[in-house]
């Protein structure tokens, strides 16, 4: 009996997890497009791949390469990046 409950918190505790980063892969960083400047630091941060130019000159995420990693928030110096639900 407390070998079971052991394993069903470590069950819970594997669900958990799971959930967190299936939420984190499902939340892409995305660009402001009214603040980027087309500088291009974030794509040479973005360890994905995640991020090219679109037609405009701008950064453009692809949300199926990016991870949520954050890196490229940090590398804007126009706090053009955001993640949503981080400041
Ligand atoms: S959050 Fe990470 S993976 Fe996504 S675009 Fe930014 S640097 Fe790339
Ligand atoms: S670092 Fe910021 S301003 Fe520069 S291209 Fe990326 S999102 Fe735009």
């Amino acid at each position: 009996m407390k070998y079971a409950n052991l394993f069903a918190g470590l069950a819970v505790l594997c669900l958990l997890a799971g959930s967190a980063y299936a939420v984190a892969k499902l939340v892409p960083a995305e660009v402001d497009e009214k603040t980027c400047t087309g500088c291009g630091k974030c794509i040479d941060r973005c360890p994905e791949g995640a991020i090219s130019f679109n037609e405009k000159g701008l950064a453009e995420v692809d949300g199926d390469k990016c991870t949520g990693c954050g890196k490229c928030t940090k590398a804007c110096p126009f706090e053009a990046l955001t993640i949503s639900g981080s400041s």
